[in-house]
């Protein structure tokens, strides 16, 4: 690879190739993404598989799909099960290759009792609350726990009746024995083992001391031959303790890479906070279309091939940033563009009778279905005496600059003729409800023949075929850019957009909609991007999600 063809690849790719270069791991190359299975995915980790999978690939390498599943009390095979569909969907492909911290726990126990045997750890009899205050903080040196010099006899046998279940939660922990004086916290001899009468997801009930994430996580990478273990940056400060743990162990050692993690503005994304919305009813579930889970942008309609694309664009770095949301979206537009049919469908509609179409008359105009892919082909769409119109697309008394529909004025009506109007009717509480124009059976071409000229053309939707259906709209989940940093004695939760959600009914899609199937995308015709929502639409209630507008509206509301 030249140099200018170096510069552009990113530091963790060109750590790769000079460790190729080197022969440092035999040129092979082996990643992995390891979720915990406490909540669904959510876009950051969408970066890390991405990543991961990314170069696994480009480097002729193996992906690993390994679940973090140390804590047996907050994870649930529904998580694992979500996991495994997103990173599939994401089209990250593991093979054989699907793994289990758990898997390794009799082989962490025998790692533990090495480190017993080697005067490197200790079972230790301080409380939680002890542990903490005997560790220090920032400016003070921790103290030694009053057992660390406990004999190795004793320490193997403790640890063995802290695994054999004879004794209550919290008696003991096993601890590494590392420097109580280390300005890096985690290296003052950190937990390995706890004791947790607890059920697990797939062990079941055949342990009761299980191993922390910290003591896991290291030798799980190194068990697997990973060679390069890339993470976000809070773990910069644990690599020293994970290094510590292999070096004692003498086991095959991966390297640790630190990335920045994805943040993006207008959302959380940490997992507590995910859950508390869930929880708290502040959203309809993990895949509720608001939420930056996958699961959610799956049901909006995002796809994986724009995500990939998103994830691209953004790189990785070393430095925490928040990037905007209007990016993504921005990704999804663009292939949305290419891959999505056409269509016209009314949201808020308006009757209009058209006086000088005969009454029992129909007709079948045709339309273009994708003007980015010609083979998408044409449909037929019918055309009436009665149509449905946007209601924004007629004013009362609009002002001159309104290209639209008011009293008097002439618009074209997409893939059919210009349409005048000339009176509407009112309902009783002044509301209008239905609109009197005529059309100009000479401009079915879209032109006069006379050569005059109409500036706006508006979509429509013939009131004797059209489908009904829900759409829901979508705006961002919080009002603020950044909710992670709110003043000081406010919560994250108050800012929560109130207005994120705004479900309309008895909208008036054309008729070739009948057949959409839950997943399916398309444009109506200058309203956005749309997908039929695979929870809640059914043959007899279509329910459609507003993937992403054709615009980013949103910079202008910010804008004001
Ligand atoms: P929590 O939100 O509770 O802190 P987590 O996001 O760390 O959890 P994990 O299941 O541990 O969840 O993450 C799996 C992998 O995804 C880890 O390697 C982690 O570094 C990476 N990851 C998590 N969040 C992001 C993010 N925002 N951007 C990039 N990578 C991320
Ligand atoms: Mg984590």
């Amino acid at each position: 690879m030249s140099e200018s063809e170096t510069k552009s690849v990113d530091f963790i790719r060109q750590t790769i190739i000079a460790d190729n270069e080197s022969g440092k791991h035999e040129g092979r190359v082996h990643t992995r993404f390891p979720p915990e299975p406490n909540g669904y995915l959510h876009i950051g980790h969408a970066k890390s598989i991405c990543l991961n999978y990314g170069i696994a690939e480009e480097f002729g390498g193996q992906f690993n799909l390994r679940f973090d599943d140390t804590n047996p009390e907050k994870e649930e095979v529904e998580y694992v099960e979500s996991i495994k569909q997103d990173v599939e969907w994401l089209g990250a492909q593991w093979g054989d290759n699907l793994f289990f911290a758990s898997d390794y726990f009799d082989k962490l126990y025998e790692c533990a009792e090495q480190l017993i045997k080697q005067g490197d750890a200790y079972v230790c009899s301080l409380t939680a609350e002890e542990t903490r205050e005997y560790r220090g903080g920032w400016n003070t040196e921790g103290r030694d726990s009053p057992d660390r010099d406990r004999p190795i006899d004793e320490n193997l046998d403790l640890f063995q009746r802290m695994k054999s279940g004879e004794f209550p939660d919290g008696k003991y922990t096993l601890r590494a024995k590392i420097d109580m004086a280390s300005p890096n916290m985690n290296m003052r001899d950190p937990a390995m083992y706890r004791i947790r009468h607890a059920h697990h997801h797939r062990t079941g009930d055949a342990w009761c001391i299980y191993p922390t994430y910290d003591w896991t996580h290291g030798q799980s990478d190194s068990f697997e031959g990973i060679t390069h273990s890339l993470c976000t940056l809070e773990f910069e400060n644990h690599r020293p303790l994970y290094d510590w743990y292999i070096d004692k162990l003498g086991i095959f050692h991966p390297q640790q890479i630190e990335f920045a993690k994805l943040r993006l503005t207008h959302t959380v994304m940490s997992k507590r906070k995910l859950r508390e919305l869930v929880e708290h009813k502040h959203v309809d579930g993990w895949d509720d279309p608001r939420m930056p889970t996958i699961s959610a942008f799956r049901r909006r309609g995002y796809t994986p091939e724009s995500i990939r694309n998103f994830c691209q664009r953004i790189g990785v770095t070393k430095f925490n940033s928040l990037t905007d949301f209007g990016l993504l979206e921005q990704s999804i537009r663009e292939h949305l563009n290419q891959i999505a049919p056409r269509r016209m469908a009314v949201l808020r509609p308006l009757k209009v009778i058209i006086e000088n179409y005969p009454e029992s008359a129909m007709e079948i105009r045709h339309a273009i279905n994708n003007p980015e892919d010609e083979s998408a082909g044409t449909r037929e769409i019918p055309f009436g005496r009665e149509i449905y119109i946007e209601r924004d697309d007629f004013m009362e008394d609009p002002p001159k600059k309104f290209f639209r529909l008011g009293p008097g004025r002439e618009v074209r009506l997409r893939y059919a003729y210009f349409l005048k109007c000339h009176n509407f009717v009112k309902g009783r509480d002044g509301e209008i409800v239905e609109l009197h124009c005529t059309f100009d059976p000479q401009t079915a071409g879209g032109k006069a023949p006379d050569g005059r000229k109409v500036k706006g053309t508006i979509h429509w939707v013939s009131a004797a075929d059209a489908v009904d259906a829900e759409v829901r709209l979508y705006e961002r989940m919080f009002q603020r850019e950044n909710p992670d940093d709110v003043p000081e004695g406010e919560d994250w939760k108050d800012y929560i957009n109130p207005h994120s959600l705004d479900v309309l009914t008895g909208c008036k899609l054309e008729p070739s909609l009948v057949h959409a199937e839950p997943g399916d995308s398309f444009q109506f015709e200058r309203l956005g991007y749309f997908c039929v929502d695979s929870n809640d639409s059914s043959p007899d209630k279509l329910v459609f999600n507003r993937t992403v507008t054709l615009k980013d509206s949103w910079a202008k509301v910010k804008g004001k």
